[in-house]
Formats: structure tokens, sequence, C-alpha cells
């Protein structure tokens, strides 16, 4: 459809494809008379223009994007049967990164995590892996998703963001001390898109040939390198550009300054989740690199800018439910209600059939017994029975293999409940399904234990150093109330930080 727009040089027309006398003046009643109705271009193209916009998304409506190719170079098929991940494999890809909790327009620089969504155009179907440059979160369940988002866009009446609110929910919701620790470090503002890792953040399920499974977490890893700007540096970019981080990813591309990132994954054996030392289905937490070191897969380059931002990138539709014969989920419970919540986003901006799309559509065939709705465009052979479950056993046909795939998700018949997820039940499968029963309690999964791993241990002292400024700065306008649950919070994490943030925010004020 787009090259029949593109360098068109005929005369403007009306979308039904008839030229157009003129772009310049409307039809009137005589020449100061009011203008007529029956002015069609006019109509359609003022009604046109007021339906421009469609809801940007709640969480990450600012990013970028761009096409590329997924190449893998090493072997993990014992883990995994998923064609994408099998020896040699290319696969046509796209990437989309974003801010989290600013608008559309909001500045590249701002302090937040970085959305990091793949898509990988894959002979079994797209399979999208939806993660930020993180490896974990702020919140361990979806059902607190709503109120944090809220707790980090704006006040009701002002309109305006409010620290208050922020801290008052992290400290509120010791869980999400990690992320918090993340979030105020370096890694906080990454200097762009390209100078940042990505992580799928959740514990995904590989299925091999033989029906094995294994817990999988992924990882991106910038062949850029690592860099962050600092508060400072950050808040005097954004007053130059606010659109910096898209703006170096798209001129990259075009100079063909490709940038690359080598995908590794850890891999937990099924059973041992059971015993280690942290739940691993619990987003808040990162499975020990010396416990589970990291596995070459292959890379993917960008290499390929959208030719419409709008169309291939604001319309794209990343959705973790958006799987593969291979690759399933697993009792996570963040993950598990974002594969509810991103594919009903997209019904909501984009309509039901947003997988329509060009940049949505998978380039393997798509038999669906689904039909019709807004936006249809494509549909099956007239010939072909309209139902599944057909007497004359004619038209597509599930595939039983495929199942093992889909499987993973944590089912409870008997002993529905709502638990803290730093328990889970006793997983253990049942045909292609978990359930739970006894929970089990892991030695070492409290919300502080790695945040304070992190500080002490990752970070070196100029870091440490920096991340106690920022969190005194980001402090600003906090009641005393929360002021003092901000200094045990981060006394919890570790006993020097909580001081130094102390020391620092009394001597700004
Ligand atoms: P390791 O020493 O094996 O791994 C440490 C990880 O920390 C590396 O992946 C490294 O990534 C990353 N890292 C280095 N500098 C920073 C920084 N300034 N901010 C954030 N991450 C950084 O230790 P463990 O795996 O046992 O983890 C220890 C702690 O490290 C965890 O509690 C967690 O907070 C953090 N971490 C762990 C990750 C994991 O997947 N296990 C991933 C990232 C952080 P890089 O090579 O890119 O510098």
């Amino acid at each position: 459809m787009s090259d029949k727009y593109a360098g068109s040089t005929g005369p403007t027309t009306r979308l039904n494809g008839a030229p157009v006398p003129t772009e310049q003046h409307s039809v009137t009643n005589g020449h100061q008379g009011g203008i007529t109705l029956n002015d069609v271009h006019l109509i359609e193209k003022l009604a046109h223009f007021n339906r421009e916009r469609i809801p940007e998304r709640v969480v990450h409506a600012k990013g970028a994007g761009a096409f590329g190719e997924f190449v893998v170079t090493e072997d993990v098929s014992k883990y995994t049967k998923a064609a994408v991940f099998q020896p040699g494999e290319k696969s046509e890809m796209l990437a989309r990164f974003s801010t989290v909790a600013g608008e559309q327009g909001s500045p590249d620089g701002w302090r937040d995590v970085r959305g990091f969504a793949l898509r990988f155009y894959t002979r079994e179907g797209n399979l999208d892996i939806v993660g930020n440059n993180t490896p974990v979160f702020f919140i361990r369940d979806g059902i607190k998703f709503p109120d944090f988002i809220h707790s980090q866009k704006r006040l009701p009446d002002t309109g305006l963001r409010d620290a208050n609110m922020q801290w008052d929910f992290w400290t509120a919701s010791p869980e999400s001390a990690h992320q918090v620790t993340y979030l105020m470090g370096d890694r906080g503002i990454p200097k762009d898109f390209r100078h940042m890792d990505g992580f799928g953040s959740h514990t995904y399920q590989w299925i091999n040939a033989e029906g094995e499974r294994f817990w999988v977490k992924y990882h991106f890893k910038t062949r850029q390198g690592w860099d962050f700007l600092t508060d400072a540096e950050a808040a005097e970019l954004v007053g130059e550009n606010t659109d910096h981080s898209r703006q170096d990813l798209f001129e990259a591309i075009e100079r063909g300054d490709y940038p690359t990132w080598d995908v590794k994954v850890q891999i937990m054996p099924y059973e041992e989740a059971a015993e280690y030392k942290i739940n691993p289905f619990d987003l808040t937490k990162t499975w020990s690199q010396k416990d589970y070191p990291l596995i070459s897969v292959g890379h993917f380059t960008l290499n390929r800018n959208p030719r419409n931002f709008f169309a291939e990138i604001e319309q794209a539709a990343f959705a973790p439910s958006n799987t593969v014969p291979g690759v399933g989920f697993s009792p996570d419970k963040m993950l598990l209600a974002r594969v509810f919540s991103y594919a009903d986003a997209h019904r909501y901006r984009l309509g039901v059939n947003h997988d329509q799309l060009p940049v949505n559509q998978p380039k393997c065939p798509v038999n669906s017994f689904s039909q019709d709705g807004y936006g249809t465009y494509h549909f099956a052979d007239p010939s072909l029975p309209v139902h599944g479950s057909n007497g004359a056993g004619r038209g597509p046909v599930a595939d039983q293999a495929s199942s093992a795939a889909a499987a993973g998700c944590p089912v409870h018949s008997n002993h529905a409940g709502r638990v803290d997820a730093t328990t889970y039940g006793q997983w253990d499968n049942v045909g292609e399904e978990f359930y739970a029963g006894a929970y089990i309690q892991h030695p070492e999964d409290d919300d502080f234990s790695q945040p304070g791993d992190l500080v002490r241990n990752v970070l070196d002292d100029a870091a440490r150093d920096r991340l106690a400024g920022n969190i005194a700065r980001a402090m600003a306008g906090v009641t005393p109330e929360v002021e003092q649950r901000v200094y045990q919070y981060w006394t919890n994490v570790d006993e020097w930080l909580g001081a130094e943030v102390e020391k620092r925010f009394k001597a700004s004020k």
C-alpha cells in the first residue's frame, strides 16, 4: 500500500483516488459566502485530520524503533525447539525502545526505566520479548500495576508529576527497592537507546524437541558499550533536545552505523526452581550469574529505519502473549498479567484486527477461524468452512504437538487464592499445566538482599556516590512523613546508603 503513495507524481487525490482540483480554496456560496457541505474534499480533509491521533500507550508512550535481523550463531537446541533459536537461523525483527512514565513528546532524557521490546518474525509466528533495560521490576504482582503507574504519572488536580507520590508508593512497596536502586543509579538515565543493555526480565519457559522444559531469562548486551548521563548532563540535554535518543537511533542507522546486541540466556533446569535460593519467578529478583552463567545464542542488528513512524512504530503491537512453539510462560504473576494486558491494550488502541496491520502481520501463514471486526483486511479462502469442529473435516486443524509450547500457564483448580508472590505454589506438571499445592519459602526471598548486593558489591565508589546524590535530588518535595520512610527504605538496602541519603537531603533543604 505504501508504494502506491510514495513518490507519486500525479495530482493529489481524495482518499477514493479521485483527483482534487485545489488544496487552496474551499467551495463557497459566492465570493464571501458560507462554505458548502458538499465540498467533500474539505470535509474529508478536516474530518480525517481530527482523527489522526489514536490513544497513546498508557505506559511507554514515547519511543523509537527500527527493523533488523537476528542471527543464531550458537547451538541452544537442547533447550528449545523454537525455529527462531535453531543454529544458523536468521529472522527479520523489529525493536522499539521507550521511556515509561512520560507522555508522547516528553523528553528522552528523563530518569526512567527504558522499554526494550523485540519482535522476531519467525517461521512459526511472531515471537515478542517485551522487556526493559533492567533485569527486575518495581512490583511482582500485576494487581498493583495501575496503582504503581498512577503514582508515577500526574496528580489529578495540578496535572503535575509528584515526588511525594512516587516515594510514597515505593516505600509502601518494599519489593520495589531493587528496581529503584537501578533507577536512581547510573542506569536510570542511559545515554541513548543504543548504549544500554536489554533484558526479557521475566522468567519464561523453553521446551526442547523431546518435550523437556527449562526456565529461561533473556539478556541483550549492547556492543556499543554501556553509557549514561548524570543528572546535570541530562538536565542540560533535555533543555536542548527532547528527542535525542530517537534522533540518535535514526541517524546512526541512516549513516550505516548499525547497532548490535548479543543475545544471551540464563537457563535453569525445570526442577531446580523449587530449590533455588530465591523464587525464580519473582520479577523483583535476578538469578545470580554465578549460579546460572550467561549462555550465548547469537546477536541482532538494527539496520532499517521505519519509512513511516506512525504506521510502523506507533502501531507496532508488541505483546508477551505472542509466543511460538518451544517458548512458554512461567508462573511469574507480572508476566501473566501482561500476557492479558498488552493484547488488550492493542485491541483498544488499534482495534481487534491489529494483527493485520503490515508491521504486525506474521511472515508465516495465518489460518484462524476468527473473522470480521473493524478493519478486516485478510480473510480466509471462501471455499473453507467458517467454523472449526466442522463435520467435513476441512480447513485448518489444530496441531496438538504445538500445545506444549503454549503451555506453562499456571492454573490452580483446587487451591485458588491470593498469596504473596515471594512464595508460590509447589508446581507440578499436570499434562501441560501447573497446579499449586504447598507453598515454598525460598531462603533468600527478602526484598533488600539483592539491592544491597548491587550497592555494596557491583557498584564502585563513584557510582555509589552518584546513587546517593541522585536519590537525594529525586526526593525534593516529599512530606516529612514520607521523608522518614525513604531513609528507612534505603537503610534497609544498605546502612551507609541510608545515612548518606539522609545527610545529603537534609543538607539540600
Ligand atoms: P555478577 O557479578 O555475576 O553479575 C553482576 C551483573 O551486574 C552483571 O550482569 C553486570 O552487567 C551488572 N552490572 C554491572 N555494573 C552495574 C551497574 N552499575 N548497575 C547495574 N548492574 C550492573 O553478580 P550476580 O549475578 O550474583 O548479581 C549481583 C547483583 O548484580 C544482583 O543483585 C543485581 O542487583 C545485579 N545484576 C544482576 C544481574 C543478573 O542477571 N544476575 C544483571 C544485572 C545486574 P554488565 O556486564 O552489563 O556490567
